[in-house]
């Protein structure tokens, strides 16, 4: 499946960064989901300009596809550096990642080196982004959310093969998984020893295939998944959901589910690391004679004492009133900025007393 990523983005391949991001802009603006209730074209539409952006938008990506093109089709080997981290999920959506999850398994997998490839029947990762109210940092949160991925096929267990799974030798390579396939490369050209597209590597196929999955031994659902977030999340983090990700076909592996979590700003609270700040206003009677307050935190309200004498700008703690320390059974703390209001105007009666107390001195 060949994908033209400048096309989806209505581009030229000389366009600039800057007409990539404006033309994703565009174009998602105009395709998004909240427009297009319930039509399932703009949808796909949707996802597919976002994994268009996912590597045009990204410098070496978009410099990988330039140079090998949407197929993965590399020569195996060359690329040994084994470490996909640092993935960045700059302008994703929600969404599996097309072929570009095949392309990362082909330049970083762990198969690298020899001039063969082999690819795996392994589910793709996933990636999807939710958002959390600022208030589920503190105690944690339960969020549903549904995706459409690969599950395996109850029909046949994920064999793929209808009759208790029975299988037969695969006619096409005989046995043995591969067939031989001359490629073009940039290391000129190469013999290559390739999975067989017919039983997808293993030597077999089904006798008969399962009827309700064409033999794949897996099935495209709508599915709903619990994401446990877990207390002290911060903005940005991603968890890993261990085998969440698409069912593998013919009952291999399943990939991971990738969930970046974003934090929505909360108007009272500004969060700083595991610490919580806050603005209070005291009179200048107050502070000079001191005094108890309500104050807001995120664990509901309590007393702060304001101690005689207290300075304008000055930082008072509430210890342990901030947010929970992740996998820690550690809290922040909850500092309390105090600004003393001066008065702007004074009645008769005050201003004689300010005065007297001016002669005090
Ligand atoms: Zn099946
Ligand atoms: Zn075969």
């Amino acid at each position: 499946m060949s994908k033209d990523y400048y096309a989806t983005l209505g581009i030229s391949k000389n366009a600039s960064e800057s007409d990539i991001k404006k033309a994703y802009r565009d174009m998602s603006k105009k395709w998004h989901p909240d427009k297009h209730k319930g039509e399932k074209q703009a949808e796909d539409k949707f996802k597919e300009i976002n994994e268009a952006y996912e590597v045009l938008g990204n410098a070496k990506r978009k410099q990988q596809y330039d140079q090998f093109g949407s197929t993965g089709n590399t020569a195996g080997g060359g690329f040994g550096g084994g470490n996909t981290g640092g993935f960045d999920f700059s302008g994703f959506q929600q969404g599996d990642m097309g072929d570009l999850g095949d392309m990362f398994s082909s330049f970083f997998g762990g198969q690298g080196g020899g001039g063969r490839q082999r690819r795996s029947n392994r589910g793709r990762d996933i990636q999807v982004r939710i958002t959390i109210d600022f208030i589920d940092v503190v105690k944690g949160a339960k969020k549903v959310i549904a995706i459409e991925k690969y599950v395996m096929c109850k029909g046949c267990a994920g064999s793929g093969a209808e009759d208790n799974g029975k299988l037969v030798t695969c006619k096409n390579c005989q046995g043995t998984g591969q067939v031989t396939h001359t490629a073009q490369s940039f290391f000129g050209t190469i013999q290559q020893a390739v999975m067989c597209n017919n039983c997808q590597g293993s030597g077999q196929v089904p006798e008969k295939p399962c009827s309700d999955c064409k033999g794949e031994g897996r099935k495209r659902e709508k599915v709903e998944i619990t994401i446990d977030v877990p207390a002290g999340i911060h903005d940005g983090q991603t968890l890993r959901l261990q085998g969440q990700g698409d069912a593998g076909s013919h009952g291999d592996e399943s990939g991971e589910l990738y969930v970046q979590i974003q934090v929505k700003k909360d108007s009272k609270f500004v969060r700083d690391n595991d610490d919580i700040r806050t603005t209070i206003e005291v009179s200048v009677l107050d502070a000079i004679l001191g005094t108890d307050t309500k104050v807001q935190t995120v664990h509901g309200d309590v007393t702060l004492k304001i101690p005689a004498g207290t300075q304008p700008n000055q930082i008072l703690r509430l210890k342990g009133k901030g947010l929970p320390v992740l996998s820690s059974s550690r809290t922040g703390d909850h500092y309390v900025t105090v600004k003393i209001e001066i008065p702007r105007k004074l009645s008769k009666a005050e201003k004689k007393l300010y005065e007297e107390l001016k002669g005090e001195q």
